[in-house]
């Protein structure tokens, strides 16, 4: 196939590329660099990279990418036994890691290969075919034990192609990035994604909203980020008018991985003028939809399948939803050249994955509004709440217990119960957590901005949500599922 970088070797050398922290590499330094590395893996089977966020990650994974190696991006923060099962798992031949980086004893018997970012070699031809591995990446785990989704290059292309196109990416934009990089937001939409633009990159190291508003201020023009980290936005925007400054100024915020509460959405907007858009995406389909740079950025959606996405909602006894009604609840199936080719060593998983006629299940509850716009009502597993007859999705009801003052978090889940099937059940963080708000308080709040019949029947106080690295709430530590 094509290169997939082609600004590494077509567009002028002196270009900034990446930036992380005080260290940068111009598109001239990342060839050399990500090229030398090339030639050493050249021939090596798959490799593993400690994903720090770190210059060196981003010299790893291009120059393994040029080799036509598949990498396998590890979470340093990962624990002991789920390293180990990555790496059993994977089999990598060796780890790429920063020259200083500390590696735990659970990669001790892997051969280490050290990356230097500012080596010189010269980038070699791609010859890798569109369908061969480009990286294999773990699911989140918030649902279960990870998954290894095997994601070839032809994914990668069609998927930040079709961001292009719907965000009107160019080489001009510069992205404020403060991710993590061992998931397909941080690492392909939020290094792979500029650097086959020809476009750059300026990651934080650590996010902060302060760090933001410098990048913003500083001549960055988009802001990747999960709910979370615009929650933190929301919550100094009012203490901070150069923050509200600086975020009026980008031409595009963007959010995904979870929903973004509705509450943070409305509050960024009206401190700032500007909206975020949402994409929908999966590490086992990459991007399926987004609102584009030109389209309404309504909050709560998610906006309409990207270009070469073929997306369809499906009831539970498998009949297609038709026609936009914005209330019809069905599963998000997908199908396209974005998507993975298998869980690694899960045939059984794989298969369970797909419908006969080749659609991907994601799991994904939704409707489809009147104008085609996607939104995502919840997980089927354990955001869909089944109560007194009728099918409730957790998130509208989270939405509305945030608008509340005394919730600072809100999580909705479902528990037995002998009359209802179900009842809902809401798990909050308070505000003030002296004088929490009451269970009643609480049901009557959801019930005036919803239905009676989505009030929470039980509350429970906590200090915080158990979330995961991305921010994702992990709904099955609540639940113990
Ligand atoms: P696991 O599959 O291991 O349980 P995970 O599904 O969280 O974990 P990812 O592939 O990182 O792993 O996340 C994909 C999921 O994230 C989607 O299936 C969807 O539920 C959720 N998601 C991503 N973007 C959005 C969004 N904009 N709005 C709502 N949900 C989103
Ligand atoms: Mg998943």
């Amino acid at each position: 196939m094509s290169s997939l970088f082609p600004a590494l070797t077509d567009g002028p050398g002196e270009r900034a590329a990446l930036r992380f922290g005080p260290r940068t590499l111009t598109y001239g330094g990342l060839a050399g660099a990500a090229g030398a590395l090339a030639g050493r893996l050249a021939g090596t089977g798959r490799v593993a990279v400690w994903a720090t966020p770190e210059l060196e990650t981003a010299v790893a994974v291009t120059g393994a990418l040029l080799a036509g190696v598949a990498a396998v991006p590890l979470n340093p923060r990962s624990g002991e036994k789920e390293l180990a099962h990555i790496l059993s798992d994977s089999a990598p031949s060796l780890v790429l890691a920063a020259p200083g980086a500390q590696l735990p004893p659970v990669l001790g018997a892997l051969p280490r290969t050290d990356v230097d970012a500012f080596a010189t070699g010269t980038v070699p031809e791609e010859r890798a075919a569109d369908g061969d591995p480009a990286l294999v990446v773990y699911t989140s785990g918030t649902t279960g034990p990870p998954k290894g989704a095997v994601l070839p290059r032809r994914a990668l292309a069609t998927t930040l192609d079709a961001l292009a196109d719907a965000w009107q990416w160019t080489a001009d934009d510069v992205l404020v990035h403060g991710l993590p990089l061992f998931h397909v937001h941080g690492l392909v939409l939020g290094v792979l994604g500029p650097l086959r633009r020809g476009g750059s990159v300026r990651h934080l190291g650590r996010f902060s909203p302060q760090g933001v508003a410098r990048e913003l201020n500083d001549g960055a023009t988009m802001v990747f980020g999960v709910p979370t980290m615009y929650h933190r936005i929301a919550e100094a925007l009012p203490g901070d008018p150069e923050l509200a400054g600086a975020l009026g100024r980008a031409r595009l915020l963007v959010s995904g991985s979870a929903a973004l509460p509705v509450h943070d959405h409305e509050r960024i907007a009206a401190a700032t003028g500007r909206r975020v858009i949402e994409r929908y995406g999966m590490t086992e389909t990459l991007m399926n939809t987004s609102v584009r740079a030109d389209g309404e950025a309504r909050a709560g959606t998610v906006g309409v399948p990207l270009p070469g996405v073929e997306l369809r909602l499906v009831e539970e006894d498998g009949s297609e939803i038709t026609g936009y009604d914005g209330e019809s609840v069905g599963e998000i199936q997908v199908r396209g050249p974005h998507l993975f080719t298998e869980y690694l060593n899960r045939p059984d998983a794989t298969a369970a994955a797909y419908t006969a006629d080749g659609w991907f299940r994601t799991g994904d509850m939704a409707v489809r509004e009147p104008d085609g716009y996607v939104r995502i009502v919840g997980r089927k597993a354990t955001d869909l709440i089944k109560s007194g007859g009728y099918k409730i999705g957790a998130g509208e009801i989270e939405n509305a217990l945030l608008e509340h003052p005394g919730v600072r978090e809100a999580a909705v889940t479902g528990e037995p119960d002998a009359d209802l099937g179900e009842r809902i059940v809401a798990w909050i963080v308070p505000a003030e957590p002296g004088t929490p708000p009451g269970t009643e308080e609480l049901a009557d709040h959801v019930a005036r901005r919803l239905a009676p019949h989505k009030r929470p029947r039980v509350v429970r106080y906590l200090e915080a949500l158990p979330r995961n690295d991305m921010g994702k709430i992990m709904k099955r530590a609540l639940t113990g599922a």
